[in-house]
């Protein structure tokens, strides 16, 4: 289950003009169901709540919802049929991306960055949180320092950034936001 930590982003989002659009690498749908609406979350490497066909004979995607694998706890092996593409017949995957992974099918995760650079638009003073982006897979980072604003950087480890950028907190993220949930509940 998503932590505490979600709802105080949530709830401190709300307390602002345009709230918030989360870009997030976790492919766990953890932010739709911490009850940020979906509208407003882009996953850069997809999402383990939608399949699409291994052969990616097409560029749709469709929900993981009817997938409840069986498993034999003494064997490790699956005893229900894996799920199929509708359109060829091929296995159905995850749409995330993985390593070396050419056959992705982007289009969902490219639709949710199109609504985050429609919303980045519309903002007119935006701030990054970026919670726990580590060094060796950048893609966040890279993001949170190319949006010109400032950026609060919550990281146990890798939380150096640039005075110019913004500004950098070590700590893991749970325990960061409650500590500024409450530093802020005390001064406003
Ligand atoms: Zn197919």
């Amino acid at each position: 289950m998503p932590h505490v930590g979600f709802d105080i982003l949530l709830r401190r989002a709300s307390l602002t003009k345009h709230g918030a659009f989360v870009f997030t690498s976790n492919v766990d749908g953890h932010f739709q169901k911490a009850r940020f609406p979906p509208a407003r979350v882009a996953e850069c490497h997809g999402t383990i709540h939608q399949l699409q066909c291994v052969e990616a004979c097409t560029d749709e995607v469709w929900s993981a919802a009817d997938v409840n694998p069986v498993v034999n706890e003494k064997t490790c092996l699956l005893k229900n049929e894996l799920p199929r593409c509708p359109r060829c017949g091929a296995l159905a995957r995850p749409n995330i991306l993985m390593f070396g992974d050419w056959n992705w099918v982007d289009k969902y995760a490219e639709r949710q960055e199109l609504a985050l650079a429609a919303w980045l638009e519309s903002v007119e003073k935006p701030v990054v949180v970026e919670l726990g982006a580590g060094r060796a897979i950048p893609t966040i980072r890279r993001f949170s320092e190319r949006q010109r604003c400032p950026v609060i950087r919550i990281n146990p480890r890798d939380y150096s950034i640039s005075p110019a950028v913004g500004v950098g907190i070590a700590g893991g993220a749970l325990e960061t936001l409650q500590q500024l949930d409450n530093t802020l509940s005390e001064v406003t």
